[in-house]
């Protein structure tokens, strides 16, 4: 991220992150400087929500915390495995670098050498069987050298292939760790957005969908109340499992953030994202109302309210989340532990 602040603000922001940074239990390290630098800057909106929300709902941030937050919403490959990274593809480009400075230089004495030899058979007179001898062993050595350089440097370029391959997959593998959310098993904000950006800019103009369902669990500050934050990280893993289970394909769901999930469903008219959201919301009440019944004694129920829109061709993707976000508000209001579908549009452009 680039910080666009100037000597006397950046000063400013450093005097309230070392204040904030003082009351936490976190050592005084960079990660931590640099999430409550963005804090205080106000650059960094959902590092600043999920901050507040720790801090309300557990004290003062640990370095474990701070470093996970870090990696969450401030480094977007890990820090180490960009360095690994950095130095193997250092290394490799030195080692073809140093293979072709070596083919380079055989070639050129090889090349000294033929005309040493041309040369010396173009002098009258200078053929004689001896120098004739000489000459041609001389080549059958630069051959061989040359031979030589060739294969080491093709045995290079190959191992250089495969590293530059194992190294492509690495980062791969990296980008997508930084787009989970290691909770639940489903992509994160950061995914969810890059998810519906690209469904939004690929979709096609006739076909169904994309449609979004938001999914909002129903009282979960009283669960957390009644039972502990760590039987609530359970519930959300569940529901995490849930939504891996049935949601399939060109399909994605995400953590949206605390409690929130959400799902893309990129090419399903709306009576299909409705059926999917009432199945959805049916399983989780029935998967906790069993678990209550055996095991959890009198736990209430665990439900979910969903809001589902389909998408009006021209809104943009604020707009399309936002009418979401109002039918889950009206499932709420209604009862909670309900679908609702969203209106098309207030300007009636709908399909
Ligand atoms: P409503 O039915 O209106 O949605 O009520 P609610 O209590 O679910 O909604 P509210 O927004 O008041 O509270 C959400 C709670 O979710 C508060 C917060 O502590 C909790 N929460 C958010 N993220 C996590 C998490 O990662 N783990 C746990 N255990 N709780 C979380
Ligand atoms: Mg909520
Ligand atoms: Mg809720």
């Amino acid at each position: 991220m680039r910080y666009d602040h100037s000597i006397a603000q950046s000063a400013e922001f450093l005097r309230l992150a070392l204040k904030r940074m003082m009351q936490q239990q976190a050592g005084l390290h960079p990660a931590s400087y640099t999430i409550w630098y963005q804090y205080v800057s106000g650059v960094n909106r959902p590092l600043q929500t999920v901050i507040d929300d720790l801090l309300e709902r557990q004290g003062p941030l640990d370095d474990a915390t701070t470093y996970n937050l870090y990696a969450q919403y401030v480094a977007t490959l890990g820090e180490k495995s960009a360095l690994r990274i950095g130095d193997s593809v250092t290394q490799l480009v030195d080692q073809v670098a140093e293979s072709a400075t070596e083919a380079g230089d055989h070639a050129s004495r090889y090349g000294h050498s033929l005309e040493r030899w041309s040369d010396a058979l173009l002098q009258p007179n200078a053929a004689g069987s001896h120098q004739l001898a000489t000459g041609v062993t001389d080549i059958l050595r630069g051959t061989r050298e040359m031979q030589e350089s060739i294969l080491t440097l093709q045995e290079r370029l190959e191992a250089s292939t495969r590293e530059a391959q194992r190294l492509r997959d690495e980062v791969a593998r990296a980008r997508e760790e930084a787009l989970l959310d290691s909770l639940t098993g489903l992509v994160n904000r950061k995914g969810f957005d890059d998810a519906l950006k690209n469904c939004l800019e690929g979709a096609p103009t006739n076909s169904p969908g994309p449609c979004l369902l938001m999914i909002d669990i129903d009282h979960f500050k009283k669960l957390n109340d009644a039972r502990g934050h760590l039987f609530g990280d359970k519930v959300l893993a569940s529901i995490g499992h849930i939504l891996r289970t049935n949601v399939k394909g060109k399909d994605t769901a995400a953590r949206y953030g605390g409690e929130e999930f959400a799902v893309i469903l990129p090419q399903t008219p709306r009576g299909g994202a409705l059926g999917l959201a009432e199945a959805l919301r049916a399983i989780i009440a029935a998967n906790w109302s069993k678990r209550s019944e055996e095991n959890e004694g009198q736990l209430h129920g665990v439900t979910v309210s969903i809001g589902v829109a389909d998408y009006v061709a021209g809104e943009t993707v604020n707009e399309f989340v936002e009418r979401a976000d109002r039918a889950l508000y009206t499932a709420k209001l209604q009862g909670r532990n309900r679908v609702t579908m969203a209106q098309s549009a207030a300007s009636g452009k709908g399909k």
